[in-house]
């Protein structure tokens, strides 16, 4: 709902240039509003829970902690399972060492989902998904934003295309961007709160939202009373099942954090737990989203990722500007496709998209890594025109042929994995 609304306040901005006038006034109280009424039922879960209960469940609220193989306890009551244990207890904002942090009031991104009013500026720790996402919305409600990330990308898990389309998004609508950066220090400065970067350099916001992951704690769940635990995250077989009668699913498992990646593993651990057949757990279709805008999303292996696994790959470019559809867009057009193709056996192992309905377009890539389609299959479709899925078609045709290749004459096709630079230059 944040994102929506920040997004349609940007759509309005685009207006000037393309198609008259539009007089933008930010105002965050109807987004807190409608967090706080629709998304949240005033911080209230009773629709939920009687949803649920209609279903024949049962909610205890409560923290629940294992004391056996077959045993939970929650408070004063204790319960034995016929069936099984489902663990799905989640993840929580993971908070470096950074001196001085402990002694300032900082928001986690917590806080900001339940802000009723903005700051006049923030710095965002961690130019991570979340980092960016929140960055981003805040910033187009008129809050001075700065993200700092240590690594020397922001969204450093993505192809670097991804990165460099995005950290020109937000340096054109005024976020600034401090990559490579080390945070030395935080202290208090009067209602303010300054940051230390190595070298020197000083920052400073009227608030400090850190967003550096998630962890998962398996600390207090009691997990040795069922011969589980040791490790960072909950060991997990294919169907899901971390010990006889015991299974988890979700952020605990460590495979990726989030809702759709919860949801596929319940399926699994639905079908298992009720003796149903279901295909074993696969991640190699993994989708992943970061609801910026552009929108970032990306399936399966990056060049990065498919080169460490010893794979050797063919990667195409292709910028969104130089595509039919991405030209008619004109203003917040920016996006970039990227294709990974293992070179012996021409399969889609990954892909990104970014750009305006980055997601629909991730929607054909995923199928075609999920269902290892060849680059020579993905060749001979028909790609409606002008489509932003389109841009796959331009993609993918052989280089120099084709008429969608006078839009983009220096496009050049698949290249072995390497090094390249901002705009394919
Ligand atoms: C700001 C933010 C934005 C995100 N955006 C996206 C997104 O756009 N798309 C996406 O796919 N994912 C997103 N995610 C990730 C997504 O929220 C998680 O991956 C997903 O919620 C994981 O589901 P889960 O069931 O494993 O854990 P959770 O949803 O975290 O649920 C775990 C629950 O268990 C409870 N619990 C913990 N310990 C105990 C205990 N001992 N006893 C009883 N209860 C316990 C917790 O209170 C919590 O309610 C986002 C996360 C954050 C923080």
């Amino acid at each position: 709902m944040m994102i929506r609304a920040a997004n349609t306040l940007q759509e309005a901005r685009r207006v000037a240039g393309m198609a008259g006038q539009a007089d933008v006034r930010p105002d965050w109280s109807p987004v807190a509003a409608r967090v706080r009424a629709e998304a949240t039922g005033g911080w209230d879960d009773s629709v939920a829970v009687e949803r649920f209960q209609r279903c024949g469940g049962r909610l205890v609220h409560g923290r629940g902690v294992l004391t056996g193989p077959r045993t939970v306890r929650v408070g004063a009551e204790s319960f034995t399972a016929r069936r099984g244990i489902v663990i799905a207890t989640g993840s929580q904002p993971s908070i470096p060492r950074i001196p001085g942090l402990d002694e300032v009031a900082f928001w986690t991104t917590h806080d900001v989902i339940r802000a009723e009013r903005l700051p006049d500026s923030l710095l965002v720790l961690g130019g991570g998904p979340i980092g960016c996402e929140l960055g981003q919305v805040l910033a187009r409600f008129g809050v001075r934003v700065t993200v700092i990330e240590a690594s020397d990308l922001l969204l450093p898990a993505e192809d670097p295309e991804a990165s460099w389309v995005v950290q020109a998004a937000f340096e054109a609508e005024g976020i600034q961007v401090r990559t490579g950066a080390a945070v030395q220090r935080v202290r208090a400065e009067g209602d303010a709160i300054a940051v230390t970067l190595a070298g020197g350099a000083e920052l400073s916001g009227s608030r400090l939202l850190v967003a550096t992951g998630r962890r998962v704690d398996l600390t207090q769940l009691g997990l040795e009373s069922a011969g589980l635990g040791g490790g960072r995250y909950i060991e997990v077989d294919e169907r899901l099942r971390a010990a006889g009668g015991i299974w988890a699913m979700g952020d605990v498992t460590g495979k990726a954090i989030f809702t759709h990646v919860a949801l596929y593993q319940s399926e699994i651990v639905s079908a298992d737990i009720l003796g149903e057949h279901h295909p074993p757990v696969r991640y190699d279709a993994l989708p992943r989203a970061v609801f910026i805008d552009p929108e970032v999303w990306a399936v399966g292996m990056t060049e990065a990722s498919a080169s460490a696994a010893g794979l050797d790959v063919n990667v195409a470019v292709k910028h969104l500007p130089s595509t039919f559809r991405g030209w008619l867009h004109g203003g917040g057009g920016s996006g970039v496709i990227t294709l990974v193709v293992d070179r012996r056996t021409d399969l889609q192992l990954g892909a990104t998209a970014v750009g305006p309905s980055g997601g629909e377009v991730q929607g054909m890539l995923a199928l075609a890594v999920h269902a290892r389609v060849s680059l020579a299959e993905l060749r001979s479709m028909i790609y409606a025109s002008p489509t932003f899925h389109g841009a796959v078609g331009e993609a993918v045709a052989a280089s120099g042929r084709g008429l969608m290749t006078v839009l983009d004459l220096g496009y050049a096709g698949f290249a072995p994995a390497g090094n390249r630079a901002p705009n394919g230059q």
